[in-house]
């Protein structure tokens, strides 16, 4: 193989060309990057960037001293084998890696709303967060609680709209998303409540009823950044579907991150999990795959959200789960676990206990069995239920 082509200059992206060059391929890469920034994290978008402790997330990486030939502001268009079209000509590849990650969904209207992914959108949005301003969230998702953290804490007044009948309910179950409510003090939660559009001015309600502000963020979720591969020949399902090795149906591909839907062996289904961890992982198989090494893509998913005071954190696939049980004080420090019939933890949720999310994602990866008994007394250890 002499040169690969890496679309997307995220994460996912970045952590390919390293694994590329660790597992010694010297030959030519070529990494094209949408935005014209070098690569950044996301994660702190919503967080520091935002709150204004930091002005940018860039990732460390010398790409110049790995070989790298980064081209910023080049989107691709369209591919067949062998060939990525892009918006300056076209470009061949032996080994092909799409790492292009995931575009938020906006709502109807003409009416000005905010996204929040990238570092030109947290800026945009972060100028607008001043004290008094009336601002309007859409959706309490990860990120909505994270905008609405740190709107609140600029002195805006904050509204929250949620078609679902409690914060996170989509992410983890109304159950769990409603022992969040109360992290909402001095916010306007407004829950089962579907928007119309968004108009000039505000947020229009399925209804009639409407929501006044001057800034809307739309956070009501993302999908994989795929359009440019609508007429490739490849398999496209809720994002790049892949194998358990992150290979795509066209030869020669692999896919990574936020746009991959690849076979987990653990959980004997397709995942595609929009996180940080995935995008830091995921690129070391996909690196070896495209070498012609045999590894596997298995993870436990892990990932995390700052919000409202509280770190949470959660691992594991809780779809897997029948039982769902809890540790620790609702009002404090708890965790929400959920066993398997057969009493193997499927997944954690921990909000404050990052201990409970260190050992339970180990006992997640082990298989081994829990005592129900012991495991909701917040005393007792997990590695010890
Ligand atoms: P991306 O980071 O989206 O990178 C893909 C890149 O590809 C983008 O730069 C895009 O412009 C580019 N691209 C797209 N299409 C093309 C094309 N056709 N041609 C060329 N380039 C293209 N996860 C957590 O676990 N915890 C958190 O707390 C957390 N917080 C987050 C906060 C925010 C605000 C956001 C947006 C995400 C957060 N995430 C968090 C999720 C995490 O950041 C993502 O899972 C991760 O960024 C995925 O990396 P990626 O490289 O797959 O995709």
């Amino acid at each position: 193989m002499n040169h690969v082509v890496v679309v997307g200059a995220g994460l996912a992206g970045v952590r390919t060309v390293e694994a590329l060059r660790s597992r010694g391929f010297t030959g030519r890469v070529t990494m094209l990057g949408r935005e014209r920034h070098r690569p950044y994290d996301r994660p702190p978008l919503s967080k520091a960037v935002l709150s204004g402790e930091a002005d940018d997330s860039y990732i460390g990486t010398d790409l110049a001293a790995l070989g790298v030939d980064f081209q910023p502001g080049v989107s691709a268009k369209s591919l067949r084998a062998g060939v990525v079209e892009t918006t300056e000509g076209e470009l061949g590849y032996d080994g092909l890696v799409i790492a292009t990650g995931a575009d938020p969904i906006r709502l109807p209207g003409d009416g000005p709303q905010q996204v929040l992914r990238t570092l030109d959108d947290a800026h945009e949005l972060r100028a607008m967060l001043v004290p008094g301003a009336r601002v309007a969230i859409i959706g309490a998702g990860w990120i909505g609680a994270e905008v609405a953290t740190a709107a609140r804490r600029a002195g805006c007044a904050v509204t929250v709209v949620e078609a679902g009948p409690a914060p996170l309910a989509t992410a983890v179950g109304a159950e769990i998303g409603a022992r969040t409510e109360r992290w909402y003090d001095g916010i306007d939660l407004r829950l089962g409540a579907m928007v119309d559009s968004v108009d000039e001015g505000g947020v229009r309600l399925v209804g009639g009823a409407f929501v006044d502000a001057h800034v809307v963020v739309t956070g009501i979720g993302v999908r994989p950044a795929v359009e440019w591969l609508a007429d490739a020949d490849i398999d496209l399902h809720n994002g790049v579907v892949t194998d358990e090795h992150l290979r795509a149906s066209l030869p020669g591909v692999v896919a990574v991150g936020d746009c991959a839907a690849w076979w987990s062996r653990r959980w004997q289904t397709r995942l595609r999990v929009e996180h940080w961890d995935s995008a830091l992982n995921a690129p070391d198989v996909a690196a070896a795959t495209l070498l012609g090494e045999d590894a596997v893509y298995d993870p436990v998913p892990y990932f995390w959200s700052e919000q409202f005071g509280h770190m949470v954190q959660y691992a594991g696939h809780h779809p897997a789960g029948e039982r769902l049980l809890y540790r620790g004080d609702p009002e404090g420090k708890w965790s929400a676990v959920w066993l398997t019939a057969d009493d193997a933890l499927a997944a954690v949720l921990a909000v404050d206990r990052p201990r409970d999310l260190v050992q339970g994602r180990r006992i997640i990866a082990s298989g081994q069995r829990l005592d129900a008994k012991r495991l909701v007394d917040p005393e007792v250890s997990l590695r010890d239920c």
